[in-house]
C-alpha cells in the first residue's frame, strides 16, 4: 500500500529540529525510516508530516568522552556493527538485512521501542544513558526509565533523542536471539553485560510488552550460581501463533543459559 500525502521537510541542526516541532505539533520525526515507513505504507500511521532529521550531522558517529563511548543517535545499524562499541555491535548483526542496516539507526530504534526490536535488551544491559533534548533543555535519561510500554519510549512529543552514552569498561558481553524467521525480529532476545566492576546486568527483549531486566539470572549468576529455570513467569509475557507465552518463558531460560555462558 501506499502511505496518505504527507508534507516533508528536513532540518539540518538539532535546535532546527526543535524549532520546528514547537512550530508545528504535527510534525513527525523521521529517522531512517524503516519502522515509520513500513506503519505509513500499511497506514497503521498517517502522520500529515514529516520532519527528517537524518541529515544531522551533530547526531552522528562515536567518539570517547572519559569512560563513556557517546553515541549518535543518527549513527546506522551498519556503523554499529563495524565499531568499537560493547555488545552493540553483535547486537547490530541480527538487525534486519543489509539494506534495514545501512538506513536504519540506532536511536531510531530505541525511541521507537519496539517490543521485538533488538537494542533496547542491549541498552538495559549495558546500562546506557539516553540523552535527550527539547526545547526547555536537555534531560539524561537511564536505560530502566527509557522503556515504558509497547511502542513508547521516554522521548515524549516535541523532544529527540540526539546521543546515547555507553559505558566503556565492560569486561565481557553477549546477545542471544531466536529470530523471527521472515520478519528477523526478536521472537526473544537476551542480552548480558559484565561491567567494570565484575557484576552482571541481563535483559530481555521480544517476550513482554516491552524489554525488561531479567532480574532473576543476574542474582543468581552475580552470586556465582548457575542460570537455572524459570527466570520470568509466562503470565509476564506475549503469546502470539509464532510462540506462546510458555514457549517464550522457555526461550528465555535457554537462551540465557548460552549468553551466561559467554560473560
Ligand atoms: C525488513 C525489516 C527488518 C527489520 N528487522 C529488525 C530486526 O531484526 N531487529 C530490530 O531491532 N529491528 C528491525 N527492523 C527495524 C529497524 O531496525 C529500524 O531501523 C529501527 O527500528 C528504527 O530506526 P529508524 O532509524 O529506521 O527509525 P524511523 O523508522 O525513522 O523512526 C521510528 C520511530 O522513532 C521516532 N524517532 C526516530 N528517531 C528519533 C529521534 N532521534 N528522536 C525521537 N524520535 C525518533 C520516529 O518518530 C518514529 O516514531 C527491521 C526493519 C525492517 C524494514
Amino acid at each position: 500500500m501506499y502511505p496518505t500525502n504527507f508534507d516533508y521537510q528536513k532540518a539540518h541542526s538539532v535546535d532546527e529540529a526543535l524549532s520546528a516541532m514547537a512550530a508545528n505539533p504535527d510534525l513527525k520525526v523521521i529517522a531512517g525510516g524503516h519502522s515509520l515507513l513500513p506503519a505509513m505504507k500499511l497506514r497503521l500511521a498517517q502522520p500529515p508530516a514529516l520532519l527528517d532529521v537524518f541529515g544531522i550531522e551533530e547526531m552522528k558517529g562515536i567518539r570517547e568522552e572519559g569512560d563513556v563511548f557517546v553515541v549518535g543517535a543518527m549513527t546506522t545499524h551498519a556503523q554499529i556493527l563495524r565499531s568499537q562499541l560493547s555488545l552493540f555491535p553483535e547486537v547490530a548483526g541480527y538487525v534486519g538485512d543489509p539494506m534495514v542496516r545501512n538506513r536504519g539507526t540506532i536511536g531510531g530504534s530505541l525511541a521507537h521501542a519496539d517490543p521485538s526490536a533488538d537494542y533496547p535488551a542491549a541498552a538495559l544491559a549495558l546500562g546506557v544513558e539516553f540523552v535527550i533534548r527539547g526545547m526547555e533543555g536537555e534531560r539524561v535519561v537511564p536505560a530502566d526509565e527509557m522503556f515504558l510500554g509497547m511502542f513508547e519510549s521516554a522521548v515524549q512529543p516535541g523532544e529527540l533523542l540526539t546521543h546515547l552514552r555507553v559505558p566503556r569498561n565492560v569486561q565481557a558481553s553477549a546477545y542471544e536471539k531466536f529470530k523471527h524467521p521472515a520478519s528477523h525480529y526478536a521472537i526473544v532476545g537476551i542480552a548480558l553485560a559484565r561491567h567494570a566492576d565484575g557484576q552482571i546486568r541481563a535483559a530481555y527483549t521480544g517476550a513482554g510488552e516491552k524489554a525488561a531486566r531479567l532480574t532473576r539470572l543476574e542474582e543468581r549468576l552475580n552470586a556465582g550460581q548457575p542460570a537455572g529455570t524459570g527466570l520470568v513467569e509466562s503470565a509476564d509475557l506475549l503469546g502470539d501463533r509464532f510462540a506462546s507465552p510458555e514457549y517464550r518463558a522457555h526461550l528465555v531460560d535457554v537462551l540465557a543459559a548460552r549468553g551466561a555462558a559467554r560473560v
